[in-house]
Formats: C-alpha cells, structure tokens, sequence
C-alpha cells in the first residue's frame, strides 16, 4: 500500500533516520520541503544565496530516495520576510524572495523539484510587510503557472475568508485553485472542496479521521521538522502511517487511501506516484 506523507522536513535531529521511521511504519512517499535560511546556517542578502539552500535541500531529497521516494519542495518561507528584512530593509527582502522564487521555478522546470513553497506570514505583521508578503506569494502563483508546478503555502490559521482571498489571487494569475496546498490544514474538506484549493491536513488529535468522514479531497501530513530542540515536533515521522491504519480501522478502504496518497497526489503535483520495490 502506498503512504504519502506531503510535508516533512529533515534537519538536524534524525535526520534520514527519520525515513526509516516512516517507512519502517509503512510510509512510502514523501515531500520535503526546505526550512528557512537560518535552519541552514545562512544569512542570504541575494536571491543566488537562496540557491544555495535550493542545491542543499536537492542533495539531501537524492539520499532520501535511496529509502523511501522523495519529491522536493522548494522555495521561500514567507517568515523569511522577517529575517531579510531586518538586513536589507522590507522592500528590498521581497524583490529578492520573488527572485529566489523564480529560481527555484527554474530547478523545478529541470525536473529537480517538484512544487514550489510560499505563502504569507502566521504571525501579526505590519499592514506594509503584508502587502509585500501578498506580493511574493503573488509572484509564487505566477511561477507556478509559468512551470506548470503546485504551490505549498504556509499561511495564518485558517479562514474561509483567508483562503477565499488566496484562491482568487491564483485566479487573478491563472493558476488553477487546486494546484495551491493549503499546508498545516484542519480537517475541513468540504470547505476546501468549495474553495478549490487543496487541504494537506495536519495529522493532529483526529483530524485524519474527521476529515475522512467529509470526503477523500485532500491529503495528510505531520509537518516534521526535525529539529533537535523539539524533537517529534510537529508530529513524528511515523504519524501519517498510523492515521491511515486508523482510518483503514474504522472501515475506509484501500480505494480510499489510495484517492488520498496517490490520486489526489499525482493530480496536485503533476508526478507519478508509482509502487516501489525495494
Ligand atoms: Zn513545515
């Protein structure tokens, strides 16, 4: 059976381990998405000092694949407004995170990664830095409609308010609403359905199950970040596995587990999700 978790990262506590974790619960397929400069150890000025991250982040994906499958997710946390602007001033941070992004909308033309990151910050900003965060977050939109890519955001908490106003900006570039992944979703399905943006849900308490019981229009994931400081934050590794023997439990069956880690998948990202044979 295949498992998808669609949002995890690895950094500096498990590391791959973390992947034999998850496959050894039974996880087949994952996204990695890259951490913030900082997680590397970089205090970027330019939008090439984000390729640094991006080739990083790459390499890593490669070894990951030697124990499970990996896609890459690469792009630009939307806190990163924050930390550049800090240095060079908040203009001047979201001209090089647009650029950052049209870089890495390149390694995904390439075929090196497969969905680009962005969004807008979780924590209350200045009326300016908003703007400025909705104008690269924008730009991601028209990235990915020029590579034909998926878009994961990291946004505030949930609204359908919020997630209306995102929707129509991808509309406003011509992205389809489905190809943006509201990343660290509630289980709202339904409402996402009638948004048209695609939920990643948060394996939280049970929101696998609740969102299971809306519909099969989403996909699950554990936000793992692998930090040493907090170790089995957001959720371990192992988590979207045993949601899924959860949901297989309480009577959804493998045509169902399939819509969620593989169809649902492959139509998001545009990539195959094949069968591994170990
Ligand atoms: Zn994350």
């Amino acid at each position: 059976m295949i498992i998808t978790d669609d949002h995890m990262h690895i950094y500096n506590h498990l590391k791959l381990k973390a992947l034999e974790q998850f496959k050894n619960a039974g996880g087949t397929h994952v996204f990695l998405v890259n951490l913030l400069s900082k997680h590397y150890g970089l205090k970027p000025n330019k939008p090439e000092d984000f390729l640094e991250i991006f080739e990083k982040h790459i390499r890593l994906v490669e070894k990951a694949n030697k124990i499970v499958r990996a896609f890459a997710v690469i792009g630009v946390h939307p806190a990163e407004i924050t930390l550049l602007g800090d240095r060079v001033g908040f203009e001047r941070a979201a001209e090089i995170m647009k650029s950052a992004l049209d870089l890495a909308g390149r390694l995904i033309e390439e075929g090196r990664a497969v969905a680009l990151k962005s969004g807008r910050p979780h924590y209350k900003v200045s009326k300016d830095v908003w703007r400025l965060s909705n104008d690269v977050m924008l730009h991601a939109f028209e990235v990915a409609k020029d590579v034909g890519c998926a878009v994961q955001l990291h946004t505030e908490s949930y609204s359908y308010e919020g997630m209306r106003e995102i929707a129509e900006m991808a509309d406003s570039v011509g992205l389809k609403r489905f190809r943006v992944v509201k990343h660290f979703s509630p289980p709202k399905v339904k409402e996402f359905e009638d948004l048209g943006l695609f939920p990643s849900v948060i394996c939280l308490n049970d929101y696998a199950l609740t969102a299971a019981k809306e519909g099969d229009r989403f996909m699950l994931e554990t936000d793992y970040i692998d930090d040493r400081n907090r170790p089995g934050a957001v959720l371990g590794p192992r988590t979207v596995p045993r949601k899924v023997r959860e949901l297989l439990r309480h009577g959804f069956d493998e045509d169902f587990i399939y819509k969620i880690c593989v169809e649902n998948v492959e139509r998001v990202y545009g990539v195959e999700v094949e069968e591994i044979c170990p």
